[in-house]
């Protein structure tokens, strides 16, 4: 898959398109994308993986209602999508291993526990970027950055 400049709102609104039948009614979604965020160097078809990953994960956590807000904005050199939820949120015990393969809270036959490495993996090793979280009961963020420069894998 060729690795090109893309505009991440594209990116993610045919993520949302893609995934509008698992939105329940009542679950708001809401974005704020940032109209002057430049092109971004990145290998879409894996990204949209992550921002499927990380949306799949907020549904879950907000178990069919809530408001799921996705916002993109520039932190220095790196492009910055927040994926945000009102869900439970993630206990503190559990923070540092939710990026751990095969590290899942849902019932068997409902995780795998892999998305997050997967993720992580996609970001990290072939992006040169950065997912951070934090969470607190009703407020879910992942922070994914995105070098703007190329720094491929
Ligand atoms: P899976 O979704 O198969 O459990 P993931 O790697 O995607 O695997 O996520 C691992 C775990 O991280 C989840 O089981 C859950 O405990 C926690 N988690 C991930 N995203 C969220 C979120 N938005 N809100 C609350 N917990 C979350
Ligand atoms: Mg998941």
């Amino acid at each position: 898959a060729p690795y090109v400049r893309a505009d991440l709102r594209e990116l993610l609104d045919s993520t949302l398109t893609m995934l509008k039948r698992k939105i329940g009614a009542d679950v708001t979604v809401k974005t704020d994308y940032d109209p002057a965020l430049p092109e971004v160097p990145v290998y879409a078809a894996e990204l949209n993986q992550v921002w499927t990953n990380l949306i799949v994960n907020a549904l879950y956590a907000m178990q069919g209602s809530g408001t799921l807000t996705i916002r993109t904005g520039r932190e220095n050199d790196h492009a910055l999508v927040e994926i945000a939820d009102t869900g439970v949120g993630i206990p503190e015990d559990d923070i540092d291993r939710i990026f751990t393969p095969f590290f899942t809270t849902k019932p068997v036959g409902q995780g795998t526990g892999l998305g997050l490495d997967i993720s992580w993996r996609i970001v990290a090793d072939r992006h040169g970027g950065d997912i951070r979280v934090e969470s607190l009961p009703g407020d879910t963020r992942f922070k994914v950055l995105l070098p703007l420069t190329e720094s491929a894998a």
